[in-house]
């Protein structure tokens, strides 16, 4: 069965959902949407394990035109999270628009029909245009493990928790200390018997100012839409005033250590410890992390932090680069996401037959972070160069929808059959990025993070500026980066 479309969005996170909220708010009403499991949400419904919620607060991590005055907390769990997407969905007439349980095998551009011919684990689709809403925290990743396969114990990855496993009295190994880590540890510490922390690169860590908001200030915040407003801009503005941290200015980069320092040694008195704890980079160059509970977790009697990779697996024992081995029952995985080398990129052919993974072998790259040359009448949310270590991603995702709505408008006010990037457009912009990334701290800062592709030290993954100039710069569609053809000739 082939289903023809308009337009095709892939994935229902915030990003395709945004999209969608979107088209139709503007009239759009001929839209598809698929996705690959049976529920709308990305990560936020991939990701349920113990202690989940967002570090970035809520009243800012939400669509602006969809506030939500019932958030319960300044960070809220991942769960009232889920629902909030659910509920936009559903209230914004979405849901009849999604083909759920719909996987996207291979997308290949037709360029005698001008269209994309989309195979899915549910049908074919036939779209003009092609936009992706997958983001950079869809598909786990996994490191080989030598031995792992001979585990006894459970075994299973933070985006993939097994809630059948009952962690009570258990030998628990987490490997990893990023953001996911981070909140598992604390709530593993108090179920575990024993708990090891693999921690192969120590986190910089800062005090977590959340708070229940009382009842009085939700009434306020539903009475007065302007509260909520009024609370947006003062997290949005707190959080780019952080970004001169990034950008390495010493200032800003001891301000932030001094509170770092401070958080760390007010819960780690043992010298030892603390020193394990201490990261040899600079603050910044990894995401900078957000608890209160972390460090009591670690310094707890029954958590050991093995300062080094997880590096082999024997039948019952978990063994530590270091050498040191450990008898334990489960191993939690929380080591990040496929960000660098994203899976949906394997699976999209553009005009030449190329896969864009392949296209990308140095590295991703985007047109105004969000079109590729060769790959026509594609449209990228949340890929290259749209991540940050500073503010909301929902406000870059709904900077680039706006973006694609601006070029839906060009391309049916012209007629146009055919949209795609130019190359020296495509080539003068990521110029730009590079210049940009020069001397920021995820560049300059000595360390190995997943925002920078191994392959040609560009820095892929972050917007390197403040997140109101990739508004300034990429929420509006340039027809100049473009070439065109129309239904009746060539521009
Ligand atoms: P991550 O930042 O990529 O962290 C993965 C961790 O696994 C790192 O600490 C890494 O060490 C470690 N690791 C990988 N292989 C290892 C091994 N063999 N042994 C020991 N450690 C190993 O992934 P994440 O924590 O899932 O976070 C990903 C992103 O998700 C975050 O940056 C953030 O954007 C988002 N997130 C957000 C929230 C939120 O509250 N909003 C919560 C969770 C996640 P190295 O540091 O040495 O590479």
């Amino acid at each position: 069965m082939t289903t023809n479309t308009p337009i095709l969005i892939i994935g229902a996170g915030f990003a395709g959902l945004g999209m969608a909220i979107q088209l139709k708010r503007t009239g759009r009403e001929d839209f598809v949407l698929i996705e690959r499991a049976n529920d709308v949400g990305g990560t936020w419904r991939d990701n349920h394990y113990p202690g989940i919620a967002c570090d970035v607060p809520s009243h800012l991590y939400s669509y602006s035109y969809l506030p939500n005055p019932d958030w319960t907390r300044v960070f809220s769990p991942g769960g009232e999270i889920q629902s909030y997407i659910r509920t936009c969905a559903e209230d914004e007439g979405i849901l009849p628009h999604i083909h759920f349980n719909t996987d996207m095998l291979e997308s290949r551009w037709d360029a005698e029909a001008n269209e994309w011919v989309v195979e899915t684990s549910n049908g074919t689709y036939r779209a003009k245009i092609l936009i992706t809403g997958t983001g950079h925290l869809a598909d786990g990743h996994m490191p080989k493990i030598d031995g792992l396969d001979s585990f006894k114990g459970e075994v299973f990855h933070s985006a993939d928790w097994d809630h059948s496993v009952d962690l009570n009295g258990k030998r628990i190994g987490v490997i990893g200390s990023g953001a996911s880590a981070i909140q598992i540890i604390p709530e593993m510490q108090k179920r575990a018997s024993e708990m090891v922390v693999f921690q192969r690169s120590a986190p910089y860590m800062v005090p977590r100012w959340d708070r229940e908001y009382t009842a009085g200030e939700r009434r306020m915040c539903r009475r007065d839409p302007s509260v909520i407003e009024d609370m947006r801009s003062e997290i949005f503005w707190a959080g780019e005033f952080n970004f001169a941290q990034r950008r390495n200015i010493p200032r800003f980069l001891e301000e932030a250590k001094t509170l770092a320092v401070s958080h760390r040694e007010t819960h780690i008195k043992d010298p030892e410890l603390l020193k394990k704890l201490t990261p040899d980079y600079e603050i910044g160059c990894k995401r900078l992390l957000i608890s209160n509970t972390y460090y009591p977790a670690i310094a707890a009697e029954n958590t050991t932090l093995e300062a080094s990779a997880l590096a082999r697996v024997d039948g019952t024992k978990a063994i530590g680069a270091s050498g040191e081995a450990y008898e334990l029952d489960v191993l939690i995985f929380a080591t990040g996401f496929e960000a660098v080398r994203p899976p949906f990129a394997a699976r999209i052919f553009g005009a030449e037959g190329i896969s864009l993974d392949a296209h990308w072998d140095k590295g991703m790259q985007a047109y105004d972070s969000i079109a590729v040359h060769g790959y026509p009448n594609l449209f990228i949310i949340n890929g290259p160069n749209t991540g940050l270590g500073h503010n909301s991603v929902v406000y870059i995702i709904e900077a680039q929808v706006d973006y694609i709505l601006g070029a839906l408008d060009h391309i049916e006010a012209q007629n146009v059959s055919v949209i795609e990037v130019k190359p020296e457009a495509e080539e003068a912009y990521m110029d730009k990025i590079d210049v940009m990334s020069q001397g920021t701290v995820w560049l300059a800062g000595g360390c190995k993070s997943w925002y920078v592709d191994e392959r040609s030290g560009r820095l892929t993954l972050i917007w390197p500026d403040f997140a109101h100039s990739f508004r300034d710069e990429n929420g509006s569609f340039h027809p100049a980066g473009y070439t065109t053809q129309s239904l009746t000739a060539a521009e």
